[in-house]
């Protein structure tokens, strides 16, 4: 046989592995030709055969993707049918030009398919195509694929979780059918723009792609450093996306049980705005504009039930994958044996016929536009705000006529402003779900350490003490990675009494989930952390002390209410106290404590304005 076929791109079990080289194949028939890309011509021979070309030509020198795909558009406009003057002769003559012109060897030969090159009656390649698990994948691909966009190795591992097992070169042979039928795109992860320059397919970078020399790669190939937390994605890795209409699902009419704890008055009023909002065509974005702790993610379970059952797709994205777990616990609650996918950094969970999907926004990279309605919890937390690449993954994903809501207790003032305006539906959950009004933080002026915690400042102690007294737990909050693991040692120090029972945790932290549950379980009773914290977990008999409050850059007003948000947050613990302590009150500290007196105002109006009103319950 004339032609190699290397296994695709990619290190498994620390092989060095070559990236796929792609062949130029001429379809020509009667009426004109066509121009595609092949892994191996020996699985396109067996189509052609299938759909009556009469003669099959390839060029006997692969490419990588990204330059083949360049090469398949020249092709292409060449071949238009009704242009004349095509020829292989001449086609061969654009090949050589666009490799040099990227700094290729293009040089090659058109060599004729026939026959004699695939004496067997079917082709080893089409024999696979039709073994078992072939069937499977070809059967399992239009469920898994559609509004996905995933390199082979995790195309692989969503077929194994879906329980086909296949190797790299069957589902190749599957997809490459499914490509020639015009169902599925193929893309060189990083590839070339209509003005030659590479970008990444996957998160749009266009400034920073490097060239790098990969463990993996035998050459330097060009590198995204942009999305790297999911993989790193090179000119030799491809994608693969679902590029008809989306399946259709029947709506099954019957909205699946829902199981709400009892709703609040002012929670209640926030379903049926919320669920106004969905039945209506106009606004498309809803901000839902709730006090921390006002159990606004439950406000939005009722919209989803009826999403659900008219067979629409629906998202629930929160930036940290913390929190995307305690979601997950929350929605099994709530709608008890509901199946839905759900998907954070190493953990995932899919199912083909799931409409609800919940995730972190990190992996909306991974989807294309697939969603009727998206819901974005938390929506104005780091990584999500002020990244452009997470914001325009979360704006891809819907569908033209979807519909989206973000959920935050601090809105970003652009937020405010166009809800004022009233470009943006806005419902307001003015009250916690108890009722009690928000801790106010208390602004403490004091000395502190400059640098490595030399000492231990009094209000810290005093602090503890009290947490000690009265059996609560505490948070310390600090701004640095670094300030947090030094300080964390030395209250362990100075308190070796207590040493076992006091610990630290930032985003780094490997054993950062095992805290976490010592921490709610009581086995801990005091984590120093980083604003990893800030939101998304309860905890409850919570007290806690944010320490150089004044570092704006950290600690900003947003910032400080969602931290002050963490205290009394339970019914049956309401209360709860919160320090700010710098050496200098700032603006900031100021405006955070003012912008919590007012909510605070805003709520105690809302229950008056309720006792007063003729229609109360
Ligand atoms: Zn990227």
């Amino acid at each position: 046989m004339l032609f190699v076929t290397t296994r695709l791109g990619g290190t498994k079990g620390g092989f060095l592995m070559l990236p796929a080289p792609y062949y130029l194949v001429l379809f020509q028939q009667e009426t004109g030709w066509e121009v595609i890309l092949s892994p191996d011509p020996a699985l396109d021979w067996q189509w052609s055969v299938n759909q009556g070309y009469d003669r099959v030509w390839v060029w006997d020198r692969p490419f990588p993707l990204w330059l083949a795909e360049r090469m398949q558009e020249k092709l292409r406009l060449l071949t238009v049918k009704g242009k004349a003057g095509f020829s292989r002769h001449r086609g061969g003559r654009v090949l050589n030009k666009t490799a040099r012109r990227h700094g290729e060897v293009g040089e090659g030969t058109w060599q004729r398919l026939t026959v004699e090159m695939f004496p067997c009656s079917l082709p080893a390649a089409a024999a696979a195509q039709a073994g078992e698990s072939s069937c499977r994948l070809q059967a399992l691909l239009p469920k898994l694929l559609p509004g996905r966009s995933l390199t082979l190795s995790e195309l692989r591992r969503v077929l194994e979780r879906a329980g086909v097992r296949s190797t790299d070169y069957q589902l190749t042979g599957v997809l490459q059918q499914l490509i020639l039928e015009g169902k599925v795109q193929r893309l060189a992860a990083v590839g070339l723009d209509k003005l030659g320059r590479f970008y990444c397919r996957r998160c749009g970078e266009q400034e920073q792609i490097y060239v790098e020399r990969l463990s993996s790669a035998p050459q330097p190939c060009r590198v995204c450093p942009s999305c790297r937390e999911l993989g790193t994605l090179t000119d030799g890795i491809t994608l693969y996306r679902w590029r008809v209409e989306l399946p259709r699902i029947k709506p099954s009419g019957v909205p699946p049980p829902l199981a709400l704890p009892a709703l609040t008055i002012w929670q209640e009023q926030a379903v049926r705005e919320s669920l106004e909002f969905w039945r209506q065509p106009e606004p498309r974005t809803l901000l839902v504009w709730a006090v921390c702790g006002a159990g606004k993610t439950e406000v939005v379970f009722p919209l989803i039930r009826d999403a659900l059952a008219a067979g629409k797709r629906d998202l629930l994205a929160v930036p940290r994958r913390e929190i995307v777990r305690e979601l997950g616990e929350r929605i099994k609650r709530c709608f008890p044996g509901l199946t839905f996918t759900i998907l954070y950094g190493g953990h995932k969970e899919e199912f083909p016929a799931a409409l609800l999907t919940v995730t972190t926004t990190h992996q909306l990279l991974r989807f294309t536009s697939c969603f009727d309605l998206v819901i974005v919890d938390e929506a104005d937390a780091f990584p999500l705000y002020g990244n452009p690449m997470l914001n325009a993954a979360l704006e891809r994903v819907i569908l033209p006529t979807g519909k989206k809501i973000y959920m935050t207790a601090t809105p970003d003032p652009s937020w405010q402003r166009r809800a004022r305006r009233g470009e943006i539906g806005v419902v307001k959950i003015p009250l916690r779900y108890h009722g009690r009004p928000l801790p106010v933080p208390t602004l403490i002026r004091t000395a502190l350490p400059a640098k490595k915690a030399e000492f231990i400042p009094p209000v810290v102690k005093e602090f503890i003490f009290r947490l000690r007294t009265q059996e609560r737990k505490g948070l310390i909050f600090l701004p640095t990675v670094q300030g947090v693991e030094a300080f964390a040692r030395s209250l362990q120090q100075e308190l070796p009494n207590q040493a076992d029972q006091i610990d630290y945790i930032h985003a780094r932290d490997p054993l950062r989930e095992e805290k976490v549950k010592r921490f709610s379980t009581g086995q801990l009773h005091l984590l120093v952390t980083t604003t990893l914290l800030e939101r998304g977990l309860n905890f409850d008999r919570l007290d806690l002390l944010v320490l150089y409050a004044d570092q704006e850059r950290i600690f900003s007003v947003e910032t400080l209410i969602q931290i002050a948000g963490r205290v009394g947050r339970s019914a049956a613990d309401p209360g709860g106290v919160v320090y700010f302590v710098a050496e200098s009150i700032t603006g900031t500290m100021k405006t955070a404590h003012q912008e919590i007196v007012r909510m605070n105002k805003e709520g105690n109006s809302f229950i008056k304005k309720k006792a007063t009103s003729p229609d109360r319950e």
